[in-house]
């Protein structure tokens, strides 16, 4: 077992300088926590920003060797780089992209810059420790770019990377101008985790359409792996937070705050400065509330916690004045010697503290715009251990997709917000605590160990999976078996699949039909009398037959419904009927009129509905509405419907490439039998062949088959060598 690396932007320690002593404070924050676990122990390590800019060689030396304690190693940025690289892209490019606020973002060529340049300088320092057969686990949006940059330098290594903020909808993120290379970053790692499905499925589509790498499942298949893309809601570490409320430290606080703060209700809020956590929008709607319910004034206050955050920048500089002047707008137009309206703190508290808020607080209102998932709303569900108290939460809040048991408003309808407001505060006790103690128990279960657990486990899953694809890939070893045996062998049968597999796939007949390499390797191969090749392919005989028919070849066309035999004539599998066309015809063409883009290929007992140009989403759509629009029709008529690689294909019942090719394994004896295949249809084949038959997928998908390789390239390469031909290209 390697050593895992946890990578994120900040180190969890702060390191400050008093009287020119550096002091180190460890982080008590909930993903330190959840990953203490893990780089605390043997030698893993967590790398990271230390926090300060520090210039002096010397002094650099130390906080290393202190760090190294800790099993921490720093990686040390300029002023400069924490100006265009942290506040400048990271903050002001993607944190306003990604949150929504499009309108905020920065595009700015030098920042971009900068943002490549530190995340190749963290790749540079993971390179001093990492191996091969290490874990490295990066955290969030600083950096995108560093799981591509180590897949590079260490190809088999196993990357996780974690994005704790919102992945945007294709048509926000599409304006970035760096997406394509944002996308391509982040699918160097292995595993992909987003805090919700929303989130994950935005980046899938912004994966198919933006750089075309379409998935299945979540799983993307890249050149010689597969990126997986799931979700992985984080949890907080929830004893902490019971055991916290339940201190006797936050009991004494509370007893002191609930004296200070007289008998009203509480509702409490605590956020980060940040535009994307809808303060000024909260605040008028509490405003709001005492208008239109002008009975609660004297009963309920707002306790208001704003944590000082990135205001050096201007946009958080306007917000935090914008907050000030509304606070002290709705205290002045309400309060009264005995109550004020809201109680607003702009500082942060430490955790005894924040227990005895949450304690005391009836409601708790979290409203952001837009967050990845919110911890706030968690901990204050933990917090509460009498099981009474409401929590009122943004549907745009990654953890209101765990917390149905909220309160669930859209943080822009202020009215919903006020009617919640108002539902929260006249809940009865028994409802509260119902709604709590689900809660409860499902941020019990998922916490922070959890989520730790859950995203590892599954991170190693997928690189056991990729090794046992690796160990099928076609290697000098392997081809070296099959050579000999080919040498050796008395009799030989090759089927050969056309597209995809001899040749790229295309939609287009000239760039589909083979060319003179392609032309010369089955030259070869067929000049060899032992030689029987079988060209087995989805498409029309008609196609086929002009492109090859010259060859000494046999056919296997339209996946197993005409066959052919060298010179002979053309022969049907069975005895099919095609009139079933006449009624399946008009239906494609609705389908067809309906989606722009598609076309209809008939052939001779097959009708395939393509949408390779069809807009992404749509024809998946479609192809699903077209399938049992299609199965409901064809379920007395005797045939099957299929969905393939963009396409969606309508054929006489029990018709497959495998059923084909046994007759020729009867037919044909042969002691070296091997197939070559890209798509589902040829599984069909690989699964029909015997036990010593050497079968290989071009792809990386799972498959039947023995042997993998990457592409048609590989293909012709092999069989090139195969036949000891020197002319291919390499
Ligand atoms: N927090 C804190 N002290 C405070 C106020 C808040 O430590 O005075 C913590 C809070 O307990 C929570 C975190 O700050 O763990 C905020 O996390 P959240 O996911 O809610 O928002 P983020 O700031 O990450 O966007």
């Amino acid at each position: 077992m390697g050593k895992t690396i946890i990578v994120s932007n900040r180190l969890p320690v702060n390191i400050t300088k008093k009287e020119g002593q550096l002091l180190y404070k460890s982080s008590a924050g909930g993903l330190a926590t959840g990953l203490g676990s893990i780089y605390k122990e043997g030698d893993n390590v967590w790398i990271g920003w230390p926090g300060l800019s520090i210039k002096k060689e010397k002094e650099k030396q130390t906080v290393t060797a202190e760090l190294k304690k800790e099993n921490m190693q720093p990686v040390f940025l300029s002023k400069a780089e924490i100006r265009d690289f942290y506040e400048g892209f990271s903050n002001g490019t993607l944190w306003p992209n990604f949150h929504y606020f499009n309108q905020y973002a920065i595009y700015e060529q030098d920042l971009w810059e900068s943002y490549k340049t530190v995340n190749y300088k963290f790749c540079l320092e993971i390179l001093k420790v990492a191996e091969e057969g290490d874990t490295i686990w990066v955290h969030d949006y600083q950096l995108l770019l560093l799981p591509e940059m180590l897949r590079e330098k260490l190809p088999n290594i196993s990357i996780g990377f974690f994005q704790h903020i919102p992945f945007p909808s294709y048509e926000v993120f599409r304006l970035l101008p760096w997406r394509k290379e944002i996308l391509f970053g982040m699918l160097g790692a292995d595993l992909v985790g987003f805090h919700t499905y929303d989130d994950m499925r935005h980046f899938l589509s912004s994966a198919s359409r933006l750089i075309g790498k379409s998935n299945s499942q979540g799983q993307i298949p890249m050149d010689n792996r597969y990126v997986v893309v799931d979700s992985f809601p984080m949890g907080i570490d929830y004893d902490k937070y019971a055991e916290s409320a339940a201190s006797e430290e936050a009991l004494e606080r509370e007893t002191k705050y609930r004296t200070g703060l007289g008998d009203h209700k509480i509702i409490i809020c605590i956020d980060r400065l940040d535009y994307s956590k809808g303060i000024p929008q909260r605040l008028e709607a509490f405003e709001l509330f005492l208008q239109k319910y002008p009975e609660y004034k004297e009963n309920v206050s707002i306790l208001m916690i704003v944590v000082p955050s990135r205001d050096q920048v201007e946009k958080y500089k306007e917000l935090k004045e914008e907050i000030d002047e509304l606070v002290g707008r709705i205290n002045g137009r309400f309060g009264r010697i005995t109550w004020t309206p809201i109680y607003y703190f702009y500082r942060s508290f430490p955790l005894k503290a924040l227990s005895a808020f949450y304690k005391i607080a009836d409601v708790a209102l979290v409203t952001p715009m837009r967050d990845g998932m919110n911890l706030v709303c968690k901990e204050y569900i933990a917090s509460k251990i009498d099981k009474k108290g409401v929590l009122i939460l943004s549907e745009m809040a990654g953890a209101s997709k765990e917390l149905s048991d909220a309160i669930l408003i859209n943080p822009n309808d202020i009215n919903e917000v006020v009617s919640a407001i108002h539902q929260a505060l006249n809940m009865p006790e028994e409802e509260q605590i119902r709604h709590m103690t689900i809660m409860q128990q499902s941020i019990k279960k998922y916490n922070i160990h959890h989520w730790v657990n859950l995203f590892m486990d599954r991170l190693n899953e997928i690189k056991g999976k990729q090794k046992s694809l690796a160990t099928k890939k076609l290697d000098k070893e392997s081809f070296q078996m099959i050579k000999n045996r080919y040498d050796k062998a008395q009799k030989r049968l090759i089927y050969l699949d056309y597209d995809g597999t001899l040749t790229p796939f295309s939609d287009e007949p000239q760039k589909a039909a083979p060319g003179d390499e392609l032309l010369e390797i089955l030259q070869q191969l067929t000049a060899d009398p032992l030689n029987r090749i079988v060209i087995i392919s989805g498409r029309d005989r008609h196609t086929l037959e002009n492109w090859l028919g010259h060859l000494d070849v046999d056919f296997i066309c339209e996946h197993g419904v005409w066959l052919k035999e060298k010179t002979n004539s053309w022969n049907m599998i069975e005895k099919l009927t095609d009139h079933w066309k006449q009624e399946i015809l008009p239906i494609l063409e609705l389908y067809v009129s309906r989606t722009p883009g598609s076309l209809i290929e008939t052939k001779d007992y097959s009708l395939v509905w393509h949408y390779r140009k069809v807009e992404t989403g749509l024809g998946e759509l479609r192809t699903r509405e077209l399938s049992s629009h299609l199965k409901y029709i064809s379920a007395n008529m005797n045939l099957q419907v299929l969905e393939g690689d963009m396409v969606v294909e309508i054929k006489n019942s029990g018709v497959n490439k495998g059923r084909a090719a046994t007759a020729w394994l009867e037919k044909f004896p042969a002691d070296f039998v091997m197939a070559l295949g890209d798509d589902w249809t040829d599984e069909d084949t690989f699964k029909a062949m015997p036990d010593n038959a050497i079968t290989v997928k071009v792809g990386s998908s799972s498959s039947a088959a023995r042997f993998n390789v990457v592409s048609y390239k590989e293909v012709r390469k092999f069989l090139s060598q195969i036949v000891e031909l020197n002319t291919v290209s390499q």
